[in-house]
């Protein structure tokens, strides 16, 4: 082992170590104490969410309706988990708040059981990037980490095709207000050029009003990209 990766593996661990310390692991089904999923937990996935539109929630498919096409640019949204499922909140949670790398790899091994590689194809998988100074405090970007899994799922690049320009405030985002069309533009820019023009997943962690997933898809349709679809580990 090279020494820069003696140091990163004993800082990794010395991490986790301090980590345990002060958050001790709890099984995030049976909340038994050690670890974010217990040796009895090991092979549950939670409940898979049933395929909808995103915006008015009517069951059959992830595309959005045609009725509600005109609310937003994404051509559909592809959510695997309920937010409201405890075990799929407390991962999320230990993942994007406390930073627990044992979280990615049990997030990787939901998405590989329940992503169904028949639904269509992406030609790109992308995501909705934290602002710097967030990514910055937080040390890592769990979008472009779950970018990276889905497209590994897929066998196609992960690419980083935005920047954002806005620190947007979650608590501004509950507001349906804010999903006017005139808003959106200042969010993100592209990273331009971008040599892709077909289809493209944007992934975000959690789908809540999608304001900032369809500000993302709205930017990346303007730079030439032709059908954007959102796909989120958990739906609000
Ligand atoms: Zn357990
Ligand atoms: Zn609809």
């Amino acid at each position: 082992m090279g020494v820069v990766n003696f140091l990163k593996s004993f800082l990794h661990n010395a991490r986790n170590t301090a980590l345990n310390a002060v958050f001790p692991r709890f099984c995030v089904f049976c909340e038994r104490e050690g670890s974010l999923v217990c040796g009895e937990c090991v092979d549950r996935i939670p409940v898979r969410v049933k395929p909808s539109c995103c915006i008015c929630h009517k069951i059959g498919s992830f595309s959005v309706c045609v009725e509600c096409k005109k609310e937003t640019p994404l051509a559909g949204v592809i959510s695997l988990f309920e937010y409201g499922d405890p075990a799929v909140r407390r991962l999320i949670e230990a993942w994007k708040y406390v930073s627990d790398a044992e979280a990615a790899p049990i997030i990787k091994k939901w998405i590989e059981s329940t992503i169904n590689k028949t639904w269509f194809f992406p030609e790109k998988v992308t995501y909705v990037p934290l602002h710097l100074n967030k990514k910055r405090a937080r040390g890592f970007d769990q979008a472009a980490q779950l970018s990276e899994c889905v497209a590994g799922v897929f066998g196609v690049s992960s690419d980083c095709l935005l920047e954002r320009k806005i620190n947007t405030d979650p608590q501004a985002q509950k507001d349906k207000t804010e999903r006017r069309v005139g808003d959106w533009g200042k969010i993100f820019r592209a990273c331009l050029p971008l040599e892709c023009d077909k289809k493209i997943f944007v992934c975000d962690d959690v789908y809540t009003t999608g304001t900032t997933l369809s500000a993302a898809a709205q930017k990346l349709i303007d730079s030439g990209i032709n059908e954007v679809w959102g796909f989120t580990l958990a739906r609000g």
